[in-house]
């Protein structure tokens, strides 16, 4: 076997892992298991609550990026999980100053507001998300996830970008169908977060990883960029972002990264004076699933982890410097 199929095999042993309930249960329940994980999250999570969360804010933003919030968590089953995640929304976008110069843009997974359980549970959340933050002039992004939610969460967007101009949608270049979805989506004037994806589908719907897909997020961008849409291109991989500078697409829209990955590389898009890049901020007490997603796209990260496990980096702080 070599490199590229044994990384190929790990990130999907690790995706199995992520999704595992066993190991999500056991998350919730150990306070030891997660102590243990904690240091190496420290890397991706940027707190657990909102203090430490606008702490964070703030110092990125001074530095000159924009930012982005999302809270951790990932397909809410129940009602009073989903009631959490709505409140904890609600209560985020009264925590946000009022005038502050910069906003930070606001995601979720409709998944977590119940598109699970009916469609419209999610579209009622949502709006009441939507509305709370188009008052303060907040942008929010809907994620993208597994292929089997693709149409709901189009749907939902789509009934929801008519009264809200705030709201914009992520798309996966991965996914075969997205050539078609965009052409509907660009017309709604939204803004378009650009992605690979990070959902492990089948073949017959979609590519995997390499140069086919890479060109084909290509296309879909000068695509995006050429019909004037706000956009943002989320890879934190150095080779497309290459790619897309040689270009010149930089230039036209935003540069989006993960807290914690590669840090040096949206540095470099910020001392580059075009568009402000925007870090991705993930914080909450439930980053189980956003921590293992973050070994599953880049499995040489496990090294990092047991370093940072025993070096038991305390909080993400310390990564600072690195922007
Ligand atoms: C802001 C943001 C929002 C996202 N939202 C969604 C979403 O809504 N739905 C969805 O399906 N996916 C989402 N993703 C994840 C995305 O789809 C990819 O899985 C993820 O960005 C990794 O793909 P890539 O383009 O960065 O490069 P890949 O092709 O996965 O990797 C190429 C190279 O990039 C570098 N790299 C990539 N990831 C890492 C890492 N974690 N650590 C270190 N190096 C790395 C490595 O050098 C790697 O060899 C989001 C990503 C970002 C940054």
């Amino acid at each position: 076997m070599n490199n590229y199929e044994q990384k190929k095999m790990t990130t999907r042993a690790l995706k199995i892992l992520a999704g595992d309930h066993f190991f999500r249960e056991l998350f919730i329940s150990s306070k030891i298991f997660q102590d243990f994980l904690r240091p190496a999250a420290n890397r991706y999570i940027v707190g657990e609550n909102h203090f430490e969360l606008f702490e964070k804010l703030k110092k990125l933003e001074c530095i000159g990026y924009n930012t982005g919030i999302e809270f951790a968590g990932e397909e809410a089953s129940s009602i009073s999980e989903i009631n959490t995640v709505v409140n904890e929304y609600i209560n985020l976008i009264d925590n946000i100053e009022e005038g502050a110069y910069i906003k930070p843009q606001l995601g979720f997974d409709l998944s977590n507001l119940g598109s699970g359980i009916s469609k419209e549970l999610a579209i009622l959340n949502c709006e009441k998300i939507c509305e709370k933050a188009i008052k303060k002039d907040i942008s929010i992004i809907i994620s993208m996830e597994r292929s089997k939610w693709t149409d709901i969460i189009l749907d939902i967007f789509f009934i929801l970008r008519k009264k809200f101009s705030n709201l914009g949608i992520t798309l996966q270049a991965q996914l075969n169908r997205t050539s078609d979805d965009l052409a509907d989506v660009i017309k709604t004037g939204c803004k378009i977060r650009l992605v690979k994806g990070v959902y492990d589908e089948s073949e017959n719907i979609s590519l995997p990883r390499g140069e086919i897909l890479d060109k084909r997020y290509l296309t879909l961008l000068r695509n995006i960029a050429d019909n004037n849409n706000i956009f943002s291109y989320a890879t934190q991989d150095p080779k497309l972002v290459e790619m897309i500078r040689e270009e010149g697409i930089h230039k036209k829209g935003e540069h989006e990264m993960l807290h914690g990955v590669k840090p040096e590389l949206i540095k470099s898009s910020r001392e580059l004076l075009t568009i402000k890049p925007r870090i991705s901020c993930v914080y909450g007490y439930n980053w189980y699933l956003h921590f293992m997603h973050r070994l599953a796209e880049h499995p040489e990260n496990i090294y990092q982890a047991f370093i940072d496990i025993h070096l038991n980096n305390k909080n993400s702080e310390l990564y600072n410097h690195q922007y």
